[in-house]
């Protein structure tokens, strides 16, 4: 299904017809971040797409730190960003940061003033705004406007001299204030920032604006297919103009293409940010967070992630994609993969009392259900067993197959199991549960002498390795947080996570390493937490239940 998607993308159509006509004879696509904060997974659909097209036409894509804002970059961030895209499986052909760019930025700046397209101007950024008028309201000229290019120049050398405080100057482009695109109403080009830059240091006072930077950035790399989100459409006349008003040798395309929003899920830098600094989370790579980092920590997969963003496309519309469709592309993936064993998650005991004391057997259990190659291993089995609470019920709800006293159950690859009593502590809370054996109805011995209903899974207790198991749940309620009214941190699910003290089978695990993947039976897909696993306690995440409702 993912490469007829990328059939019918229409970005794709558009490079095809590029490359068809002789247009370009290579394409070259870049992906852009702002290091002013983790990559997540709405990040993740642009990387596939540009990633996907240089791939398919064998052309180039450049990694660019999009890095004109000195107060909110950090270079921790560009090397998370480095780390998570090669994670994902794309290696970029060069690796640029804007800042590089700011030199040739400035000169061509001083085109613009030199040819009247350019103005220094006094005004605050509040008449700035007063000025530029409404979608209904022309704008009104700045009486700064009309200053000569002489003037401008020298007033552009000392704003880069340091001559004035922030917000005191900005250079504009000159185009028009009563164009009916606001975007296009004498934009602001540099601005004043004293700020030190995790690049360029102190060099800089002055810094370019996203939109005038950008086309430039685009257009000195040879970009020829730049692809943004929707939000950036009526920016790309701007763009246009200073591509050509610059005099860039290379002209870039600009694409637009819908961001990919989820359910349940904030996808802005800015928002996971206040996440992080609010502590509502354990830092960037929290496995509930939509950030790479996090999901990786969860236990997603590039893979899953990767099929997950060419299977919902390239659109020219907004949607909101149901976040359970990126855990089918999980399931999927990790089916085949995940070793399979035995966890118990919440405990209780079962005692079988007719099982001779001081006894183990090693019973031959399948480490992968769908995969033969995967092999057998031997788990332990004696007297002593937790089973899950869930799976013990004193007194059954109707259609309630599992164990309670009097009904007998299978232990999954082991024997039937009848429950015989119910031992409670004082405040009447069952603490332990015994049943007795029948020996003849051993897993594969063939037994036909009558059925169970229910198969359940436990943990030999004289063997039991005890864990921790992390269960998510969404961290935001709102299935549409980003809606205007309600501010996404009244909407945190305060039951986003569940820790849980169990136990594993110990042959399964006993290399287990950070990131390995496993599927615990019934329990769903878990991986080795990286953060939290000791020598002595291995900490699984829960990456995902085994079923969803959710079909495609
Ligand atoms: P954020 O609001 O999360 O900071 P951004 O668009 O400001 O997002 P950038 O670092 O500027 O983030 O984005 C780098 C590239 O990733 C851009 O080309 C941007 O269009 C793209 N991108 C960001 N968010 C999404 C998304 N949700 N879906 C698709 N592409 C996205
Ligand atoms: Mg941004």
């Amino acid at each position: 299904m993912s490469t007829e998607n990328i059939a019918s993308n229409f970005i794709r159509n558009i490079v095809t017809e590029d490359l068809e006509t002789g247009k370009h004879k290579e394409i070259i696509t870049r992906f852009p971040p702002e290091p002013n904060g983790y990559l997540h997974v709405g990040h993740a659909k642009s990387i596939v797409l540009n990633f996907g097209l240089a791939d398919e036409f064998k052309g180039k894509t450049n990694l660019r730190f999009d890095d004109t804002n000195p107060v909110k970059e950090d270079t921790e961030y560009v090397e998370s960003i480095k780390e998570d895209v090669k994670w994902l499986g794309f290696d970029w052909d060069n690796l640029y940061f804007a800042s590089d760019y700011f030199d040739e930025m400035y000169q061509r700046a001083i085109i613009l003033i030199k040819k009247g397209k350019a103005y220094v101007c006094d005004l605050s950024a509040d008449e700035i705004k007063e000025y530029r008028g409404t979608l209904t309201a022309p704008g009104k000229e700045s009486p700064y406007r009309s200053r000569s290019a002489e003037e401008n120049l020298d007033l552009f050398e000392r704003m880069k001299n340091g001559e004035f405080k922030d917000g005191e100057k900005v250079l504009r482009a000159k185009i028009d204030m009563a164009s009916p695109n606001i975007n296009m109403r004498d934009p602001i080009i540099y601005r004043i920032a004293h700020a030190t830059h995790h690049n360029t240091g102190d060099k800089w006072c002055i810094y370019p604006m996203y939109d005038f930077a950008h086309p430039l950035e685009d257009a000195i790399e040879a970009i020829t297919h730049s692809v943004c989100t929707l939000e950036f459409e009526a920016h790309r006349p701007l763009y246009d103009w200073f591509v050509k008003e610059c005099e860039m040798e290379s002209v870039p395309r600009q694409i637009e293409f819908a961001r990919l929003n989820m359910t349940n899920t904030v996808m802005s830098k800015r928002k996971l940010k206040l996440l992080v600094d609010e502590k509502i989370v354990d830092g960037w790579d929290d496995p509930r967070m939509p950030t790479i980092a996090g999901l990786r920590r969860r236990g997603y997969t590039p893979e899953a992630i990767r099929n997950f963003c060419r299977e919902i496309g390239v659109a020219k519309a907004d949607s909101v994609v149901d976040s359970q469709m990126l855990d089918f592309f999980l399931r999927e993936d990790l089916q085949p993969k995940a070793t399979l064993a035995m966890a118990v998650l919440r405990p209780l005991k079962l005692v079988i009392t007719n099982y001779p004391e001081g006894q183990t057997e090693f019973l031959e259990v399948e480490n992968n259900a769908n995969d033969e190659s995967a092999g057998t291993r031997l788990v332990p089995f004696s007297r002593e067993l937790y089973i899950e609470q869930e799976d013990f019920m004193e007194v059954p709800v109707k259609k309630y197959f599992r164990l309670f006293p009097g009904n007998e159950v299978r232990l999954k690859g082991g024997y039937f199991v009848t429950c015989t009593d119910v031992i409670k502590d004082a405040d009447g809370n069952v603490i332990e549960v015994h049943g007795i054996y029948d020996p003849e109805t051993k897993s594969g011995s063939g037994f036909t002498g009558r059925k169970v209903k229910a198969t359940i899974h436990w943990v030999d207790a004289n063997t039991a390795v005890p864990a921790e198991f992390r269960l998510f749940e969404p961290l935001i309620l709102d299935d549409a947080p980003e809606n205007e009214g309600k501010h996404f941190l009244e909407q945190i699910n305060p039951n986003s996570l569940t820790v849980l003290e169990g136990y594993t089978e110990n042959i399964a695990f006993k290399d287990a390493k950070p990131l390995d993947k496993f599927q615990l039976v019934r329990n769903g897909f878990f991986t080795v937490d990286s953060k939290y696993t000791t020598s002595k306690k291995l900490v699984f995440n829960r990456i995902v239940p085994l079923k969803s409702s959710f079909k495609l």
